[in-house]
């Protein structure tokens, strides 16, 4: 990934994509001090940038720096990046992280760096696997208490978990893994939300210990708009076997079906396969719908 063609935006600056290059003696690699986006950009726009680059520097704020780069000033170098790289449909990801100034635990001194890219990512699941549904494991770590890891920020450390669980779940032939969280209820998968069908309502975990992602309150929207009635609640395991259809949500997921979550199984019906099609043209932006049409 370090060797494609191309620029990078880093720290103001547009350089080569193989010369964005770190010290060995990061903070955040060594102590995880970095947050980051992912967005996707249809058509030539960048979907709800705006709320992107916010919850970016919300994170930040939760890990306790500044990124130093106004919201307006990252707005406009992820735009200038997606035409730098000649790219219609892409994935942007921006993150900020502490520098190499100071080395340990603390790093008050540290430079608050931050670097975008931007590159073709299609599909996130296996797009034939996508349609049929795809097949998770339970995982067996779960979401942080809120009061042992700043579970609202979308910050590199939370990641070591999904990255395990994923893992895992590859090892055993699986796509992803769902997370359970502290108390053992459903969270979220190791990158995207969750939602579950019964009876022609949707049902959701409550994000209070994980991402309330962007995708996710998009669909939710887009279903109000369809009149489906949303759940926003305390989701048990055991429950999963009185759902008829599960999807996930995420900016690089999209709205993929699932079909399966260990022993319980889905079938990928009517209202996921609406709210696939409602999110497709959600995000594709207008001007597209009218040249295409
Ligand atoms: N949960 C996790 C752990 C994620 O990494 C993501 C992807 N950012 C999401 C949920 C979904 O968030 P969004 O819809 O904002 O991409």
């Amino acid at each position: 990934f370090d060797q494609l063609d191309g620029f990078i935006w880093m720290n103001g600056e547009f350089v080569k994509w193989a010369d964005a290059k770190i010290h060995v003696l990061t903070h955040g690699l060594h102590y995880a001090s970095a947050v980051f986006e992912g967005e996707r950009a249809y058509g030539g726009e960048i979907f709800k940038l705006k709320e992107h680059t916010r919850r970016l520097h919300d994170s930040a704020k939760v890990l306790g720096f500044t990124i130093p780069y106004s919201e307006e000033v990252i707005n406009d170098a992820c735009r200038q990046l997606l035409r730098k790289q000649g790219f219609s449909d892409a994935y942007v990801r921006p993150i900020a992280w502490r520098g190499s100034e100071m080395m340990g635990v603390s790093a008050q001194s540290n430079k608050i760096n931050c670097a975008i890219a931007i590159w073709q990512w299609p599909s996130y699941f296996d797009p034939e696997q996508k349609l049929k549904g795809i097949r998770l494991d339970m995982a067996e770590y779960r979401r942080p208490d809120p009061r042992t890891a700043p579970s609202k920020a979308k910050a590199a450390g939370l990641y070591m978990i999904c990255t395990l669980s994923k893992h895992a779940a590859e090892a055993k032939g699986y796509a992803d893994a769902l997370m359970l969280d502290w108390r053992g209820h459903v969270a979220e998968a190791t990158g995207a939300n969750v939602f579950f069908v019964r009876d022609g309502a949707l049902h959701t975990p409550t994000p209070d210990c994980f991402l309330d992602g962007i995708t996710r309150q998009t669909v939710i929207e887009l279903a109000k708009r369809r009149g489906l009635a949303v759940n926003e609640r305390v989701i048990m395991p055991e429950e999963l076997s009185s759902f008829s259809e599960c999807f996930l949500t995420g900016t690089a997921a999209e709205v993929t079906p699932v079909a399966e979550i260990g022993q319980y199984r889905f079938t990928p019906g009517e209202i996921s396969l609406q709210l696939m099609k409602d999110y497709t043209a959600e995000v594709t932006p207008k001007a597209s719908v009218i040249a295409a049409e």
